[in-house]
């Protein structure tokens, strides 16, 4: 379900434009306050509806579960760290969905540019950033000559 703003909560911060990753939500130059300019390439990932203090983003349901007469609300509520959705069908059914945002406190989590710079031997590594230490397993499993199919090898 792609995201649409509500231009009259909006106040122009632009916290949902810095974090969509398929860059879709502008400032508009008028009215200084946020858009989706192109709703077919929104990857519904609601960083926005995460990222937005003033609840001015929404999302619209689409036509096979939600038609017309329908409504979906989200509300992100950082003190109590989760997201809510409010699905109301034409019939007047409602349903009510309570998800944590994150599993962990608020600024535990290390950003990128805290970690020193890769080395060039980590650059032609197959690990990806911070592999293993983040997966906190130890080293990475694999397989061993003597667990593959005989003959192929
Ligand atoms: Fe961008 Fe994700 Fe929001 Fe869509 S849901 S506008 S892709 S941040
Ligand atoms: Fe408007 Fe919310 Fe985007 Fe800020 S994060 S620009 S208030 S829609």
């Amino acid at each position: 379900m792609p995201t649409f703003v509500y231009m009259t909560s909006c106040d122009g911060c632009g916290y949902c434009v810095d974090v969509c990753p398929s860059d879709i939500m502008h400032i508009d130059t008028t009215y200084r306050r946020a858009y989706n300019i192109e709703p077919n390439m929104c990857w519904e990932c609601y960083s926005c509806v995460k990222a937005c203090p003033q609840h001015a983003i929404d999302c619209r349901g689409y036509a096979d579960f939600a038609p017309l007469g329908h409504s979906v609300r989200v509300r992100r509520e950082e003190e109590k760290a989760t997201i809510s959705w409010r699905i109301r069908f034409r019939d007047g059914r409602e349903k009510n969905f309570v998800s944590p945002i994150r599993t962990t406190p608020w600024g535990s989590i290390k950003a990128p540019s805290e970690y020193p710079e890769p080395t060039a031997a980590a650059m032609n590594s197959q690990e990806l950033a911070h592999e293993p230490e983040a997966l906190k397993i130890g080293a990475l499993p694999a397989l061993k000559r003597d667990q593959l199919k005989q003959g192929l090898v």
